[in-house]
């Protein structure tokens, strides 16, 4: 433009080309040279840029265009009275190079100056930023005539461009990547995090359609869908499961947006997207924790309900079975006590893999907690079929498993429950699966049980009696009464026996035969014998102040056993009641012997130490190798009353009887006849050789104060005797019970 315009006004101004093109032309028009300016001020005067000329030594403007009063918002007049306002209005920072242009000798100037944009403060202080182009006019002999200049309002170019400057630097730095492709899809810019998180440079993409991402996990449907949403104008969203160019499979959240031009015609489609593999992974392993069990990895309850649920309703179709399987590993918590949680772990993710193999792909096993597994049996159509199954599991489970150095025994108890026969929903099924499991425990473990309705009526009893026991303590319901036994052939007491006794308000006497074992199994065992064997000691201490000497035998049950603290309890009672140890004995029963664990031996040692004496109860009915007599401090042998009973008839009893009598001999232990009942029995006893006899025969369990009086009829003389009686204990009567 400017070059035409330099041309054109020395075309204006020199005489000798007007000449020219009047006589080119075969013009001579008088108005020619004047029409031509006037064409020339009507342009020049409304072009939106400002157009000046100067004369050279820019004290005088000899013409300024409307532009100017737009730009600097000030009235031309001014600039032409006091020629320099318009560079008074240039902020003061900025008009360097334009004092610069001005104080260079005019001779100097080159052909175009360009000024870098400038800032124009208005009167009413808004800026404008200005950019000069000058020209210096000249003559034929080269010297400057005038100075003509070009200014523009450049604000709106340069805000607009400085936002796309921004913009693209936004897109360039963005944590979101970025890809522009044409509407063919082919890509046409890609921003660095695109880059990274593909793998791909720039080079290898552009061109590229973005289908060489493709991961192959999406269908062709997926695709359609895509092109089809976007092509109409809408955005698309959805994770894409992509490959990086390492050959990686990421998840990609992208957004594909078209790009419309004024006419609503779709020419760019832009993506943002981002990796969002990590929050796939994270949502994917919450997912996996709220239905598994983190330990083993199995289902957990949850899984399992749902899974039941789906069996259930599939069952109503197909009217098949849905079996439902509760194992619970017999011996697990030996295995925590002895080895420790952390092998404990390990033993039940062993488990739960060998249970994983003995079951098909389409059943379902679930950790339920602790040391109990659920399992669901599909498509099984007859009863045998769950039964072989059953046995598989209980067979696999008598293997031992290989933890560390250690062989460890578990077992399992398998309660099976059907849909529809034994519940008619997951709930029922679930307690009936239960019910029969603990009936496994209670057949002696490492079996499998199917539930039947009258066991969910014993269960029932069952868990009515535990919660009685529960507060049967806090409501002083225990009692103890005490069994004499005496020395054979003299009939003089040498101990009791301490037997427990629950006085169940409302309730007929129940032997602790009952309820002894819901003790055991809920753990309340070991407060309950601590508190016999501290009562039962305190009681022995009575009678010894009383001139009675006798000792005191306590049942202790296995559990007892196990606990931490038993040998800790005795060392207490005996203190407490400053009693030798000789006057406490511990009775257990051979089964307690079958478990040889370190536990055991562990309480054993501490027991020997404390010089306790232990009674084998029940002798003759275990299963036990004997060669723990020798190596334990067991110093009693009580011959279990089964064998006395029918030691009259029974030649094998009377065999039995005489072979541990002479066993004890032996060993150097005293034998004790338990369940002597008549003079007979005793007569058959005597000649064995058995060294103390037990039973009603003798007397009775009574309680402490009939006790008290049967013991001092035994052993104290006259005097004494009489003086005991004296005492006030309440009502006397005759030694018997029950
Ligand atoms: P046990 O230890 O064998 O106790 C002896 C049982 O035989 C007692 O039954 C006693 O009353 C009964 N008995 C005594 N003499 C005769 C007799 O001549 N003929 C017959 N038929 N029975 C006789 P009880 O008191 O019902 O106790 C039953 C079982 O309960 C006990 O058998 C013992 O295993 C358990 N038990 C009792 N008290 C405790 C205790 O404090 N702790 C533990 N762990 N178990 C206990
Ligand atoms: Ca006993
Ligand atoms: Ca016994």
């Amino acid at each position: 433009m400017m070059m035409k315009l330099r041309s054109a006004w020395r075309r204006l101004t020199d005489p000798l080309s007007i000449a020219r093109y009047r006589s080119r032309l075969g013009l001579d028009h008088p108005h020619f040279y004047t029409e031509s300016a006037h064409c020339f001020r009507i342009l020049a005067h409304y072009m939106p840029q400002v157009f000046w000329v100067w004369t050279p030594d820019w004290q005088r403007v000899l013409y300024v265009s409307l532009a100017y009063e737009r730009v600097w918002g000030q009235p031309r007049d001014k600039l032409i009275q006091s020629p320099l306002t318009w560079l008074f209005s240039v902020h003061p920072e900025d008009r360097a190079a334009i004092e610069a242009m001005i104080s260079t000798p005019v001779d100097r100037l080159p052909e175009t100056i360009e000024l870098p944009p400038f800032r124009v403060v208005r009167p009413a202080g808004e800026v404008r930023w200005v950019s000069l182009q000058a020209y210096p006019l000249r003559d034929r002999r080269g010297r400057v005539q005038r100075i003509a200049g070009i200014a523009t309002d450049v604000t709106e170019t340069r805000s607009a461009e400085r936002r796309m400057r921004q913009l693209n630097r936004a897109i360039e730095q963005s944590a979101e990547a970025v890809v522009i492709t044409d509407k063919q899809g082919i890509i046409e810019y890609v921003n660095p995090a695109f880059e990274k998180m593909t793998g791909y440079g720039q080079a290898e993409l552009l061109g590229q359609n973005p289908r060489l991402l493709q991961g192959g996990s999406h269908d062709a449907a997926f695709y359609k869908d895509l092109w089809q949403t976007v092509t109409s104008g809408h955005s698309f969203f959805a994770t894409f499961i992509n490959r990086r160019k390492s050959g990686d499979i990421y998840h990609q959240e992208e957004t594909i947006s078209p790009v419309m031009d004024e006419h609503g015609e779709v020419t760019h489609f832009i993506s943002t997207s981002r990796d969002a593999t990590r929050l796939v992974e994270t949502q994917e392993r919450l997912h996996h924790m709220a239905y598994h069990d983190v330990l083993t990895g199995l289902p957990n309850r949850v899984l399992f309900r749902d899974r039941l649920e789906q069996a259930i309703v599939k069952s109503k179709r197909n009217r098949r079975i849905v079996p439902v399987m509760f194992l619970d590993l017999d011996k697990f918590k030996d295995v925590n006590d002895t080895l420790g949680h952390a092998l404990g772990d390990q033993v039940l993710k062993l488990a739960a893999e060998r249970l994983g193999k003995l079951v098909r792909p389409g059943d379902t096993i679930a950790r339920l907690g602790g040391d109990e597994f659920i399992i669901l049996l599909e498509g099984m159509g007859r009863i045998e079929d769950v039964s072989d199954r059953a046995s598989v599991i209980v067979n696999a489970f008598s293997r031992p498993f290989h933890v560390e150095q250690h062989e460890v025994f578990l077992g399992c108890s398998v309660g099976i429950a059907i849909y529809p026969n034994d519940a008619g929903n997951i709930d029922d099924l679930f307690r009936a699966a239960d019910t029969a499991m603990y009936r496994a425990k209670d057949r002696g473990r490492s079996n499998y049980q199917f539930f039947t309705a009258e066991m969910a009526a014993k269960v029932m009893q069952r868990v009515g009696l535990e919660r009685a026991l529960r507060q049967a303590l806090d409501n002083d319901e225990f009692a103890i009464h005490y069994q004499p036994r005496v020395t054979l052939p003299s009939g003089v007491p040498t101990s009791v026996e301490a037997l427990l006794r629950w006085e169940r308000p409302g309730h007929d006497y129940m032997s602790p035969a009952e309820f002894v074992s819901a003790l055991e199994d809920t753990g309340l065992i070991v407060p309950v014998g601590k508190w016999l064997m501290d009562k039962a000691c305190g009681q022995v201490r009575e009678w010894h102040d009383k001139g009675m000497r006798v000792g005191v035998a306590v049942n202790v049950s296995s559990r007892q056993f196990w606990e931490p603290g038993l040998a800790d309890h005795v060392a207490h009672c005996l203190e407490k009641y400053g009693l030798e140890p000789r006057w406490l004995e511990l009775e257990i029963t051979e089964n307690l012997l079958l478990e040889q664990s370190d536990r055991i031996m562990t309480t054993f040692g501490a027991l020997e130490e404390l010089g306790m004496r232990i009674a084998i109860d029940d002798f003759g009915t275990g299963f036990s190798s004997m060669s723990y007599l020798k190596r334990l401090p067991i110093l009693v042998l009580k011959i279990d009353r089964s064998f006395v009973r029918d030691i009259l008839t029974d030649p094998e009893d009377m065999a039995i009887a005489s072979a541990i009598v002479s066993l004890g001999r032996a060993l150097g232990l005293t034998v004790v006849a338990e369940g002597v009942e008549s003079e007979a029995q005793l007569q058959a006893l005597l000649p064995l050789g058995c060294d103390e006899g037990q039973g009603y025969y003798f007397a009775r369990p009574m309680d402490a104060v009939k006790t008290g009086v049967w013991l001092s009829e035994r052993l104290l003389a006259d005097n004494a005797k009489r003086r005991y009686l004296a005492q006030p204990r309440g009502a006397v009567r005759m030694a018997s019970e029950e």
